[in-house]
């Protein structure tokens, strides 16, 4: 295993959930940190705490994922004040599960604008970075709903599969560049994600769900895993479910 001490770690969307569990993962071994998401005073306490607690230090940036400009600033931003950008995490998401028959198209483009062109706008501002380094790692969060499609799941599914698509042919490209791409996809994670649905139906068929779900730590273990292999070692795809109760 490798240390990330001097490294410097982006996370998107780490005002909550996995995203902040990433962020503190990282910075538990060693990274600097970079915290980026709209609720900028949610990022400003994490910061507080990451500093006081692993002694690195941490950046915070408001930035709303779907804004081009402002995915630049971020890491036009990062590498002016650490001198380099070791770490992209693209975790912002939303899941606004609906069926296709209440037609909530409005959500539907929420999540294409978050969940692939965010994640497209950090490629664009962070990979011709890393590519000028010869070195770098892209983490893209996907998801279980980027393997399957379940019943209200078909546009998140959709934006999801697109993610993991991003990652395979980016993991293909950039092969011999130095610059590594894990694609991770978890299953159900206990975190704010659910708190924005609105589709009634939906609402009433996940009061009768009984799953365990992961917490956003579990997550957090698969991204510090991939980044800290040998630069030889690239971790192309983590998948991690919860089991099931006995
Ligand atoms: P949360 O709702 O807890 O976190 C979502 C994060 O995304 C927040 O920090 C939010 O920050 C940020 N975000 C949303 N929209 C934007 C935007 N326009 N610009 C910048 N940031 C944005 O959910 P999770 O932690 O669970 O989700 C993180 C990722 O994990 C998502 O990509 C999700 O699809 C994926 N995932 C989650 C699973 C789960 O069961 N929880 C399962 C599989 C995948 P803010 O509102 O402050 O901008």
């Amino acid at each position: 295993m490798t240390t990330l001490s001097n490294k410097t770690a982006i996370v998107t969307g780490a005002s909550s959930g996995i995203g902040k569990a990433i962020a503190k993962n990282l910075a538990d071994e060693g990274a600097n940190v970079v915290l980026a998401a709209r609720r900028s005073e949610k990022l400003k306490e994490l910061a507080e705490e990451v500093h006081s607690e692993y002694g690195v230090q941490t950046n915070v940036i408001e930035t709303d994922v779907t804004k081009r400009e402002e995915m630049e600033n971020l890491v036009q931003q990062t590498v002016e004040q650490f001198g380099s950008i070791d770490i992209f995490v693209n975790n912002a998401g939303v899941m606004l599960l609906s069926f296709l028959k209440n037609d909530h198209v409005d959500e539907w483009e929420q999540m294409v604008d978050v969940n692939i062109k965010g994640v497209l706008f950090g490629i664009h501002a962070a990979l011709p970075e890393m590519l000028k380094q010869e070195t770098g790692h892209i983490i893209n969060v996907s998801s279980v709903a980027g393997h399957e499609v379940f019943p209200s799941s078909t546009v998140y599914s959709a934006t999801k599969y697109a993610v993991r698509a991003l990652s395979m042919g980016m993991e293909k490209e950039l092969s011999n560049s130095g610059v590594r791409v894990t694609n991770v996809s978890p299953g159900a994670v206990d975190t704010e994600l659910t708190d924005h649905i609105t589709d009634g139906e939906v609402l009433d068929m996940f009061k009768d769900r009984k799953m365990e779900p992961l917490e956003a730590e579990d997550i957090a273990r698969s991204v510090t895993y991939a980044v800290t292999q040998p630069s030889y070692v690239n971790v192309n795809e983590v998948i991690v479910r919860p089991m099931h109760k006995r």
